[in-house]
């Protein structure tokens, strides 16, 4: 008889929020959608019959142009959750060690799991920061082959400073895997993903998802050297990039004004959603932590009342044990959650 694999034994499929809510600010999606005669436009010249370019040529130039990299330097991915399986099954061996930390992006220890490393869980401090010496000092004495974590990071809403994140790279032979999905709700100048060339052991990820509003496209991309780059693109699947995500992609990415505006919307409803929050000084939230993202992280012994609360408000938020994360949603979504929370007993 044929058994399931023993690691295979405990796991369950990736279930997000089921259910028909009428705001949803549980994924950190973006809330700026696309208008559908542009979305057509975008796509008619994608031909189906054949398979797509293998290395997404195209759309890897246009993302090149917009982020002022060079394209020889990226690779794409179907999504970058595709790009953290391909790292994480590829570039280190069964048993090797891996830190990620808690709280951080879920994927990683998942991967990890999934493909038999040891994964090291560091816990942030109290506060949901990372001490940088010691984990620098954890990787070189634990013979750590790797490391990965998400900057800004989900769900702390936190940013590392690029000197403190650059110190890291420098002082490890670790290959640094650095998740940059919300950077570009932060400040361009704490990017790495212009600096790669200059490391080693870096690989910088960014997403179409969150700030650039296409999380349906499912498009992520893996900058680093060349030589990283080469061997990306050779473990990863050969047409990872499906025709309609390479066209539609190149179309959105082309047009710089948009995706600045883009990002700014999310921005400025960041801002209202945080303000929001600190103004109405709930009593029931114990801390708010301040962002670099798109969403924000509240503190409350009361996380699954008020998760449940809001679910009956046909409002989705994502509940974290002792933290709520809030995605920032149009004015008129923000102003629904800020209702609903002053109702809140
Ligand atoms: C949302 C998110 C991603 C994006 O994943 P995609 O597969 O590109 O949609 C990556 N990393 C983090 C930390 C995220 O929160």
């Amino acid at each position: 008889m044929y058994e399931i694999a023993d690691k295979l034994q405990n796991l369950v499929p990736y279930d997000p929020i089921k259910g028909n809510y009428k705001i949803r600010l549980d994924a950190n999606e973006s809330f700026v959608s696309t208008n559908p005669d542009e979305l057509s436009a975008a796509v008619s010249g994608a031909v189906l019959n054949r398979y797509p370019d293998p290395y997404a040529n195209d759309l890897i130039n246009v993302y090149a142009d917009l982020y002022e990299i060079d394209s020889d330097l990226i690779t794409a991915g179907n999504g970058s959750d595709e790009l953290i399986s391909v790292i994480l099954s590829s570039f280190f061996a069964k048993g090797e060690k891996i830190l990620c930390f808690y709280q951080d992006f879920s994927v990683y220890s998942f991967f990890s799991f999934l493909y038999e490393l040891d994964a090291v869980l560091e816990k942030k401090e109290a506060d949901l920061t990372i001490n940088i010496d010691a984990v620098i000092k954890k990787i070189n004495s634990e013979n750590i082959r790797g490391i990965i974590f998400s900057n800004p990071c989900n769900p702390t809403s936190l940013g590392i400073e690029k000197e403190d994140v650059k110190r890291l790279i420098e002082s490890t032979n670790a290959l640094v895997i650095l998740d940059e999905a919300y950077m570009d709700f932060w400040e361009e100048e704490q990017s790495l993903i212009k600096e790669t060339a200059s490391y080693d052991n870096l690989i910088v990820l960014r997403t179409c998802s969150k700030a650039l509003g296409m999380a349906g496209l499912r498009l992520g991309l893996a900058v680093s050297n060349t030589k990283i780059t080469a061997k990306l693109r050779a473990v990863k699947c050969p047409y990872n990039v499906n025709a309609l995500t390479q066209c539609a992609a190149a179309y959105f990415l082309r047009n710089k004004e948009e995706m600045k505006k883009r990002i700014n919307l999310c921005k400025a409803a960041k801002e209202e959603l945080y303000s929001g929050l600190i103004s109405m000084d709930l009593p029931f939230i114990e801390k708010i932590y301040p962002s670099v993202t798109n969403f924000v992280l509240v503190k409350t012994d009361k996380a699954k009342e008020i998760f449940d609360y809001l679910l009956d408000n046909s409002i989705a938020v994502r509940f974290m044990g002792d933290h709520l994360r809030i995605t920032a949603g149009t004015s008129e979504e923000n102003k629904a959650l800020f209702d609903a929370l002053k109702k809140f007993k």
